[in-house]
Parts: structure tokens; sequence; C-alpha cells
């Protein structure tokens, strides 16, 4: 597409932008596009809920490195944020906004569209392959919200929908329009070694969105907290506790994790370390100087110490503002309290 809208119609000059995953099906997809001569740019979308979310971006990069296509990287920042507070079209099953995810994604690949010249959009999308968005009433009213319609590409699918531009224009060859549906995976696994595809380290499930025990944090975070990126970032990490509407601790799970929260935690939140013996650093916004609340903190920190059975743990509460001091957890949390404030 030219800067005025129009389609570029040079077959030797056609260029097509393809969503890119990193998944199997949007590997497949750029496979065949490729092989059949068009000109490609790649865009990889990195949301803040992407389950590889390295500043390099995820192993989709790493993909396309190899497969020597020209890239682009394209980050969804606050506005995505937006789209999950409250999504036009409502969730999925969890808290993944599938419809206005997709028509974001579209409208920032038309302004790219537009930005260099290509004609049309290729997707890795299979009919029928997720309940909310890709049926073919969904893929219509994706493209109609995001102005994109005629110019979306499926292969994958491309003999049970309606003819898009590229097919039109004749710009395509007929051995990359494929008629898959559903969510079986083998046809595409067995297409994937005939093209000599071997390595698909990120098929799907990418999106934190769709997980349920996310899913059950961030509906949390959004009913008691600002909703901000650093505030996401927080729910990757840790198990989590709601104390009370303003109460909140993390506990870390690991030593990275430990590491991590005792960085957070110089910024603006209490953090609790056992003293003598091995346990998790944890994390608490919320408190309000209530003893009470300080030792319901420390008995969930010391229910993750090493300790033995019956031992007292010495948990230190450290505050950037007003120092630091020790509390003793008398008893551990029981599995009980755990599960009552588990989020
Ligand atoms: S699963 Fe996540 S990334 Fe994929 S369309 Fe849905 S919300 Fe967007």
């Amino acid at each position: 597409m030219n800067n005025n809208g129009k389609a570029n119609t040079d077959k030797h000059k056609v260029k097509a932008l393809v969503l890119f995953s990193g998944g199997l099906d949007s590997l497949i997809a750029l496979k065949l596009i490729k092989d059949s001569g068009i000109e490609l740019l790649a865009l990889n979308f990195v949301s803040p809920f992407c389950r590889c979310n390295r500043s390099d971006g995820c192993s989709a990069v790493m993909q396309l490195k190899n497969l020597d296509v020209e890239f682009k990287l394209i980050r969804l920042a606050e506005e995505y944020l937006e789209i999950v507070k409250k999504p036009k079209f409502g969730y999925g099953s969890n808290m993944n906004p599938c419809i206005d995810c997709r028509v974001l994604m579209f409208k920032k690949a038309k302004a790219v569209m537009q930005e260099v010249g290509a004609s049309f959009l290729i997707t890795g999308e299979v009919l029928g392959q997720r309940p909310m968005s890709q049926q073919k009433r969904q893929f219509g009213l994706i493209e109609k919200e995001a102005e994109v319609e005629g110019l979306v590409f499926r292969p994958l699918s491309a003999k049970l929908l309606p003819q898009t531009l590229a097919e039109k224009e004749g710009w395509l060859k007929d051995n990359v329009l494929l008629n898959l549906s559903g969510r079986i995976r083998s046809p595409q696994i067995k297409m994937a070694k005939e093209l000599g595809v071997n390595d698909y380290p990120c098929p799907s499930g990418g999106c934190l969105l769709t997980d349920i025990g996310f899913s059950r944090r961030l509906r949390d975070l959004i009913k008691h907290s600002r909703f901000t990126l650093d505030e996401v970032e927080l729910l990757k990490i840790g198990r989590h506790f709601r104390l009370n509407d303003k109460l909140k601790l993390i506990v870390g799970r690991d030593e990275k994790e430990n590491n991590r929260l005792l960085d957070i935690a110089q910024k603006r939140y209490a953090c609790f370390i056992p003293c003598d013996v091995k346990g998790p650093v944890a994390i608490a916004s919320g408190l309000n100087g209530e003893v009470e609340l300080d030792q319901l903190c420390v008995s969930i920190v010391a229910r993750y110490c090493d300790r033995n059975k019956e031992a007292k743990v010495k948990v230190e509460k450290r505050n950037i503002v007003k120092g630091g001091s020790v509390i003793t957890a008398e008893v551990p949390a029981s599995e009980e309290l755990i599960e009552k404030f588990r989020i």
C-alpha cells in the first residue's frame, strides 16, 4: 500500500508484511510466502504479557535472523494496558482480550504498510483454531475495526476464506493456498518437516493473559492497585498474597526472584528477609504499621523458610524510610491460612 492508501500493483515489487509470533503457524505462513518470491517484512509484536519478554525480542527474533528475513519489533505498552483493562469486545476464557488485541496489531501493521509501501498482510491464523478470534465472523469483524478489510491473507486456511486482494491480483502461487481448519496440529507439524522447519520453540501459549493463575493476579491488581507496566512486571514473579484491600505480599520462589525483589524493595516497598535460616525475600505494599499485619506477613515468610518443623523464625523487616526491625514468627502460617490469602 502506498501513502495514498492504494495497493502497489507492480508484480515485481509486491511487498507484504507478515505478522510473526514465532509460533509454528506463523512460521509456516512465512516460509510458504517467502519461497514464493514475495518481498517480506516480518512484524513481531511484544506485549507486556509475553512470556518470553526479553529486551531483544523473543525466540521469534532468533528465528527471523536464521531465516534471513527483514523484521521490525513493535512494543505494545500503555495503550495495550488500556485494552486489557476495558476491552471493547470482551475477554476470552481468561483475561485475554483477543479481538481487541488483534485489532490493535492490525492497526499498527496498517501504519507500517503505508510507511514501507507494502500491499498486503499475512498471518498464520487458522480458521477455527481459537474460539474467540479465529472464526470467520471474527476475522471479518477484526479487519473491519482495523480498516484492513480484504488485505489480510491467511495462507493456512485461504481456500476456506473469502478471496483477498493478493489472490484477486494474482500475486500468489496456488501452492500457498491451503485448507487447514480446527485445532489439530498434525498437518502443520508434517508441513514443517517438509519445509525444513525443525525448531519452533515458542509455539503457542506465549501470552500470559490466557493463563488462569496469571489472570487471577491481574484481576486483583486492576481491582486494588495502580495498573502500570511496573506492576504488571511484578505479577510475573513470586507467590502473591492479598491480605486486605490495601496490603499485598509477594514472596520470592528462588534466588533469582529474591534478588529481584530486594532490588524492587529499594523503591517503595517494605521487605522481609529471614535472619538465621535460608528462606525467601518478600515485599509488601500497603503496610500501615499495625503489628498484627507485620506478624501475618512474617508468618507467611516463615512458612517458606528451611526450618525444623516447630522452630520459630526471626525475620527482619526493612523499610527504606523507617529502617529495620526484627520480628519473630512464633508459628509459621498454616496451609489453610496460605490458601485463604493466596491470589
Ligand atoms: S492470546 Fe494474547 S497475544 Fe494472542 S490474540 Fe489473545 S490477547 Fe492477543
